[in-house]
């Protein structure tokens, strides 16, 4: 058996966010049957796992699925900065957000990316932290939104005419938004805490 120490708060990560989807009614079609067959799966990872949500099919029709990866630059400070470091793997991604991103990660800050298009909204885009814990979250959040996305287009197809279902875009963005505000966003949090000892 392998053990990582990171499959536990991943799949509390997981179901959190499932539930927290399905109580801000986000998933408008049959919730509970999108609870029932959300699935997990979770790799050891190489450097070039990637997290991904969506759908898969089975016998049923379509199940939630979020394929999440403990690779070492999803959990390690150190391995990201790494991954971001002239040389490292990201600069074969040769996209604006990750020349930002390694600007960040060479003050010594762990950022957070998203998608260039996102990164400096104040409820989805980039943000740094030291805690582990906090790019899971967000990262759960960021899929399990793809994987409503894809249910919701799904069942909707058809019926909902203008729906944006491009994968990052306005449908998805909404439903991460919705996540991150509910869920997490630590920015926000520390805010708050500083407010509220100044009262
Ligand atoms: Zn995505």
């Amino acid at each position: 058996m392998i053990i990582d120490k990171w499959h536990a708060p991943i799949r509390e990560a997981f179901e959190r966010t499932m539930f927290a989807a399905t109580e801000l009614q986000l998933v408008t079609t049959s919730p509970r049957i999108f609870i029932e067959r959300a699935e997990l799966r979770i790799s050891q990872g190489g450097p070039d796992k990637r997290w991904l949500g969506g759908t898969t099919n089975t016998q049923n029709g379509v199940s939630p699925v979020v394929y999440a990866s403990t690779c070492a630059r999803y959990t390690d400070k150190a391995a990201y900065l790494e991954f971001l470091a002239p040389g490292g793997n990201a600069h074969t991604y040769r996209k604006q957000v990750w020349a930002e991103a390694a600007q960040i990660a060479a003050t010594g800050a762990w950022p957070h990316v998203e998608y260039y298009r996102i990164c400096r909204d104040p409820d989805i885009g980039m943000f740094t932290s030291d805690d582990p814990l906090d790019h899971i979250n967000a990262a759960m959040c960021h899929e399990v939104a793809h994987a409503v996305q894809h249910w919701e287009k799904h069942y909707q197809w058809g019926k909902s005419h203008g729906t944006d279902w491009s994968p990052h875009g306005t449908f998805w963005r909404e439903t991460y938004r919705a996540l991150r505000n509910e869920l997490f966003n630590p920015w926000r949090n520390v805010e708050q805490l500083a407010a509220n000892e100044e009262k």
